[in-house]
């Protein structure tokens, strides 16, 4: 009953905290803006959003069946290494939830060491600017692969619906916040930073400079860059002087829908960013 409640109102609980959020993050980077944005603002909000439109569609058409309703699905089979613990039900949401927020680091950084893979998750990161629409700037072929990949972690690890519901709320709302373009106390991004990704920390990971780009891959908890060495706690350029985006992708006029959308076709060098000195 609990099950199918949730899975009912997922959708919408899933839509509800995104708009929500959305608005809130848009609200507060004009009362509170970190930095002037430096490309066309309506250009840089029809890509990004429309990118998660045309993502959302691509989904639900190309999987039958959403994460939630996997998790469900493999419960009812006693599939899953969770589902076959014994573990009281928060720990096996709790473990669920950090469990693939562990899963979206290693996927972050792997997609910028495999050079294909860099191919599709580049379009994240020619974005000229840094706000809360960054954060739904993502490829549907990347998307595509995130999906199959946290499929795969549900059936083996034996996420309960609830920890995926959970998993996918909280990524969404974090993802929104860590790309705000806004201002901090740097006493208070200093204690918040043990606990989430905060703007100035995944600001880094926007930076042209290629050290800095490869660091900061977390998106929900900030413990897996700080334990695996990827930790980068400022840019060398502050924040106000750092420049964000790619070197090679520095043309606005270039940075269309359409463009985006083949960028990972185009071009003929496959080397990826991560072990090149600059
Ligand atoms: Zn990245
Ligand atoms: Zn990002």
């Amino acid at each position: 009953m609990m099950h199918n409640l949730t899975l009912d109102s997922e959708p919408f609980i899933r839509i509800g905290f995104f708009v929500g959020i959305l608005i809130i993050m848009a609200l507060w980077e004009t009362a509170a803006p970190c930095r002037p944005l430096t490309d066309s603002k309506t250009v840089r909000c029809f890509n990004n959003l429309s990118l998660i439109l045309i993502d959302t569609v691509a989904l639900r058409f190309l999987f039958p069946i959403t994460a939630a309703g996997t998790a469900m699905f493999v419960e009812s089979h006693n599939w899953g290494l969770l589902n076959n613990a014994g573990l009281p039900f928060w720990l096996t949401v709790a473990i669920g939830v950090i469990g693939l927020d562990f899963t979206v680091y290693l996927q972050h950084a792997m997609f910028h060491a495999i050079p294909a893979f860099w191919r599709l998750h580049r379009v994240h990161h020619t974005d000229l600017d840094f706000d809360t629409t960054t954060g739904i700037r993502f490829h549907p072929i990347e998307m595509f692969l995130s999906m199959i990949i946290k499929l795969a972690v549900v059936v083996v690890l034996g996420v309960s619906a609830m920890g995926v519901l959970i998993f996918e709320v909280l990524l969404n709302a974090t993802s929104l916040f860590n790309h705000g373009n806004i201002r901090l106390p740097i006493s208070m991004d200093r204690v918040l930073r043990f606990l989430i990704v905060t703007p100035d920390m995944h600001r880094v990971h926007h930076s042209v400079v290629i050290q800095e780009h490869n660091s900061n891959f977390g998106f929900n908890l900030p413990w897996w860059d700080r334990l695996l060495g990827t930790y980068c706690d400022q840019p060398e350029a502050g924040h106000k002087g750092m420049i964000i985006g790619l070197a090679q992708f520095r043309d606005p006029k270039r940075l269309t829908l359409l463009w985006l959308l083949a960028l990972p076709f185009v071009g003929k060098n496959l080397r990826c960013t991560i072990d090149e000195p600059e």
